[in-house]
């Protein structure tokens, strides 16, 4: 007998945390953070949040983690009334790098191996670095694979297949259990840089005549009310924001979309501008750089990137190799009509050393939630930055996930017997859905 029990992503936009049971085989579908049900009971962004030194003590109190045997570090169970056994699961396989799919991996006994895309660990190990985050334990054992790679995991067959997403190196599952196939879209678009990979997990998800198809639909609503643009579409309109203003143009987008990197890249070769990056976008673009599928330039030695000096007291320690390639705000203050500065919201203030004369601010992240008070707050601080050093606001966004109808499409053509909707707060309106509880397990 084969189960699901879905212990996130159930009425809520990530926190994806898939248990698939067969026998005495265990493995888990992603191992993210629940943004919504966290903030249920804490704040984002503020100072309530769970005591990272008691482990999952704060978590177990609000039933925010699974609380299941076999699964997690000694120091995670520490200050909780969860006895610590050793481990009873053969693995967690991770579909991409955001943390609402690996932000809880941490607290995971260290012999559970870590199954994940060799580009995910690259672009986790680099935030790990740079941000002094932790996805993981020192002794945590990370496999990795690449796109169809097939592993034999206790009863389990669990192939990869690349998708298209906002951070690269994303991928869907396609699981043969005893009662059937699985498949497990993770995120996924077909509007991105790459859509072709997003077709190859469909065909492939397609021909294993799935009995069930695991589905996000972030985007699945009654009416959308976000707009609905391409990468494409950003790329030739932000070019012709590029061209036709005078003075700074500021960038802001998603840290790990390196789709929208290289959109503004191609830009500023195109315009014959510079692109000017963070260190810490340097870094992680250096680390994927390696991986020639991906075609990253090199942030250091190319005319048209140059890489930017916050001015601290104290540098951190990966920084300090690179500071003697790096400009400084005057650089910028000199050249405003050649730039294209990539700034984040959190950096704004590098403008008061910047002093731009004028200019355009491409906003190419999501347009506030209107349910969401903190990002209305961010957008109305944002416009007050942007009206007080005279630059122009433009919102051109292409989401990392697939509209409604390009998931029903999807849905119809993979063409499985049932659909777990996961990772949306409609999970009633897509067609031939199971009902899922959050931690009620399913027979297959
Ligand atoms: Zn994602």
């Amino acid at each position: 007998m084969s189960s699901l029990t879905f212990f996130g992503g159930i009425n809520e936009i990530g926190g994806n945390k898939i248990l698939l049971e067969q026998n005495n085989s265990k493995i888990f579908l992603d191992f993210g953070q629940s943004f919504s049900l966290l903030d249920d009971f804490f704040l984002q962004e503020s100072y309530l949040s769970p005591r990272e030194r008691f482990g999952l003590k704060d978590y177990f109190e609000f039933n925010l983690m699974p609380k299941l045997p076999g699964l997690y570090s000694k120091e995670a169970l520490e200050h909780t009334n969860l006895a610590y056994q050793e481990p009873e699961c053969d693995g967690i396989f991770i579909t991409h790098a955001h943390m609402d799919h690996v932000a809880h991996l941490k607290y995971l006994h260290p012999n559970i191996p870590i199954y994940m895309g060799e580009t995910t660990k690259k672009i986790l190990e680099s935030t790990a670095e740079t941000t002094r985050q932790k996805f993981w334990t020192d002794e945590s054992e990370i496999k990795t694979f690449r796109t169809n790679k097939e592993m034999q995991i206790g009863e389990f067959n669990i192939t990869p297949v690349h998708v298209d997403h906002s951070v690269p190196g994303a991928y869907g599952f396609i699981i043969e259990t005893k009662e059937g196939n699985i498949a497990y879209s993770g995120d996924l678009r077909s509007h991105g840089r790459k859509p072709q990979l997003t077709k190859d997990f469909i065909k492939k998800a397609q021909s294993s005549d799935p009995k069930l198809l695991i589905i996000e639909g972030t985007r699945v609503a009654e009416n959308e009310t976000r707009k609905n643009h391409t990468e494409p579409y950003v790329y030739e309109q932000s070019k012709k924001v590029a061209q036709s203003t005078q003075g700074l143009i500021l960038a802001m987008r998603y840290p790990k979309d390196l789709d929208r990197f290289m959109t503004f890249y191609q830009i500023a070769k195109e315009t014959g501008k510079k692109l000017v990056i963070s260190l810490k976008t340097a870094h992680l673009v250096q680390t994927l750089k390696q991986d020639e599928g991906l075609q990253m330039p090199d942030p250091f030695h190319n005319e048209h990137i140059q890489v930017y000096e916050r001015k601290l007291t104290k540098y951190p320690a990966w920084q300090k190799e690179y500071l003697d390639k790096c400009i400084e705000a005057a650089d910028v203050r000199q050249n405003q009509e050649d730039v294209l500065l990539e700034l984040d919201f959190y950096y704004l203030n590098e403008l008061v050393d910047i002093q731009p004369q004028m200019g355009a601010c491409i906003h190419s992240m999501s347009e506030p939630f209107e349910e969401d008070p903190v990002s209305q707050m961010g957008e109305k601080v944002l416009f007050q930055w942007l009206n007080h050093f005279k630059l122009a606001h433009h919102q051109l966004h292409a989401s990392g996930h697939a509209s409604k109808e390009e998931i029903f499409q999807m849905i119809e053509e993979i063409d499985a017997k049932k659909v777990a909707p996961v990772h949306t707060h409609h999970p009633e309106l897509f067609p031939r859905h199971l009902k899922i509880e959050k931690g009620q397990k399913i027979e297959i």
